[in-house]
């Protein structure tokens, strides 16, 4: 969520100071205090705050950052700024979506090369013309004391290719070709490429615009 830091600039339009990252994901957290650092908003996690995982039990994205917001909120007081992300694919009428991670899930761990080869494997089933069009998409949801909620939605879209290409970024990364890259997939950028670009960044640039 690097790209957050580079479009949000100095100072902070709210009454709080310091913001819970509903997130267990230390990389998440990292990218969320260089975002808020230069607002002169302190950012703690939830593992900070001894907070457990809610599960993620809606049928939305929204839904389920939600979740995860209103519990972290429920237990501290604290303002809270909540994530939930996946892929849709269009030939799969939106599958895996809020099921994306699930799709990795085996008995030893995730396993993404498994959730790619089933993505694969349902659009060859289903014979989907080419071009199998898919969309990242991350949604925000900010969550005040006073119980105020903003929710900032971004999107990536592209197209899914097979084989898997590249060996950087994580998830899904290696099948997505996005529509504003120049055919390369995610895992074949940088970060600092992918950033900027991806539906996180999306996301950002709305919740800097409205700060
Ligand atoms: P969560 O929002 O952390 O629950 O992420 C849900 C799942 O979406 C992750 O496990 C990844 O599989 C997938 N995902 C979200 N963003 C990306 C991305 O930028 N690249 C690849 N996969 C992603």
């Amino acid at each position: 969520m690097s790209a957050g830091a580079a479009v949000l600039g100095a100072g902070n339009c709210f009454t709080w100071n310091k913001l819970l990252i509903a997130t267990h994901n230390a990389g998440k957290l990292d990218e969320m205090r260089a975002l808020f650092a230069p607002r002169g908003i302190e950012v703690v996690g939830a593992a900070d705050m001894g907070l457990s995982e809610p599960a993620e039990t809606e049928d939305s994205f929204l839904g389920n950052a939600r979740i995860k917001a209103q519990a972290a909120m429920a237990a501290t007081g604290l303002p809270v700024l909540a994530d939930d992300s996946g892929i849709t694919v269009d030939g799969l009428g939106g599958a895996p979506g809020v099921y994306t991670a699930d799709w990795a899930e085996t008995p030893n761990g995730r396993d993404f090369m498994q959730a790619m080869t089933r993505t694969w494997a349902e659009l060859e089933a289903a014979s989907v013309p080419e071009p199998r069009t898919a969309q990242f998409r991350c949604t925000l949801v900010l969550l005040q004391p006073d119980g105020t909620e903003r929710v900032f939605e971004g999107l990536a879209t592209g197209h899914l290719v097979w084989p898997p290409r590249g060996a950087l970024g994580h998830g899904y990364d290696p099948i997505f070709v996005p529509d504003a890259g120049d055919g390369r997939t995610f895992a074949e950028m940088s970060a600092e490429e992918k950033n900027a670009i991806s539906h996180r960044a999306d996301a950002f640039r709305k919740l800097v615009a409205a700060l």
